[in-house]
């Protein structure tokens, strides 16, 4: 019996960021120059497949620090920390790598310097994230205010209107996030702020192909973890950008094949923490079910990346 035929656009750019990469090179790294174990506080990155991969090399994940014992190494996630953080690793003199993205610490750098011209911080983001807990965690406590939407925009309070500024999330949706601006700027002119979002360009890329594949598909499916901020705002963008249907998938085992019933044309991406293999597993599954036809639609070309930072050593034992 012939296959049904299946076409795929293939966003470009997607999967990993550099940020990530530069992660997940920190953690092996740590393992190569220190052998196991190498504690890594939080997931490393989002995404199951990731952390997996890392902890059958030797890392060890926890989620706080007090889980770490004496004269370990431990590498913070690409997600950031609060300052609390790195201060208890040092009053406990533990060894540590710091792999927050740079593009989350220059976001860090940006709200303690607003505090310190005496601006309320207003962070745009959701709550419980660890990016936004590391990022209000670079203040006092009450310094940062959070604003998840238009509507709390709308209402929030501030000691002094002349003298408030925002920050973003780095993986927010561009347009949820002009509209939640939009209403700051009108309440409080004075608004200080990035000349742009502090939106990454690994989230404005991944979300600008997106949307320029996700119109002509009858399905769009992006490959991420439901905890990923990024790939979860993916699956927001193909929506609004006019794809009937559109759903997150952990990988291909775990993917409902019921969703492709009378499908012809499929969108597929992956959110910045999903590696390239399960894009490769997702295509070849489609490929055992149908007669596919693969088109890769780039809407840019990416050439980012970040230098790691020096590994400590530990000493031999
Ligand atoms: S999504 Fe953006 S901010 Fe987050 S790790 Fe990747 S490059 Fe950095």
């Amino acid at each position: 019996m012939s296959r049904p035929k299946l076409t795929i656009l293939l966003a470009s750019p997607r999967g990993f960021c550099a940020g990530v990469e530069r992660a997940i090179e920190i953690v092996e790294q740590a393992l190569m120059q220190n052998g196991p174990p190498v504690y890594v506080r939080h997931e490393i990155v989002h995404n199951r497949h990731v952390v997996d991969d890392l902890r059958a090399k030797g890392a060890v994940f926890v989620e706080e620090l007090d889980e770490v014992p004496e004269d370990a190494l431990v590498v913070f996630s690409a997600h950031g920390v609060p300052k609390a953080v790195p201060a208890e690793a040092r009053r406990r003199r533990l060894l540590y790598a710091d792999a927050t993205c740079p593009l989350v610490s220059k976001v860090h750098r940006g709200v303690e310097q607003h505090h310190r011209n005496g601006r309320t911080v207003l962070l745009i983001g959701h709550a419980g994230h660890p990016e936004v807990v590391g990022t209000m965690g670079q203040l006092p406590r009450g310094a940062v205010i959070l604003v998840e939407t238009v509507e709390q925009a709308e209402r929030v309070a501030v000691p002094d209107p002349e003298r408030v500024a925002y920050a973003t999330q780095t993986t927010l949706s561009l347009r949820e996030t002009e509209g939640v601006v939009a209403a700051l700027k009108r309440r409080f002119p004075a608004l200080a702020g990035p000349r742009r979002e502090d939106i990454c360009y690994a989230t404005t890329n991944r979300q600008r192909a997106v949307e320029a594949i996700a119109p002509a598909a009858d399905l769009t499916l992006i490959i991420g973890a439901p905890n990923s901020s990024n790939s979860v705002r993916l699956v927001e963008v193909a929506r609004a950008a006019g794809c009937p249907r559109a759903a997150l998938v952990q990988c291909a085992a775990s993917m409902d094949w019921g969703l492709l019933e009378g499908a012809g044309t499929v969108a597929i991406s992956a959110g910045a923490s999903a590696p390239e293999s399960l894009v490769d597993e997702l295509i070849e599954a489609c490929r055992e079910r149908f007669a596919i036809e693969v088109r890769e639609v780039r809407v840019v070309k990416e050439d980012v990346s970040f230098r790691t930072p020096p590994i400590p050593l530990r000493q031999a034992s």
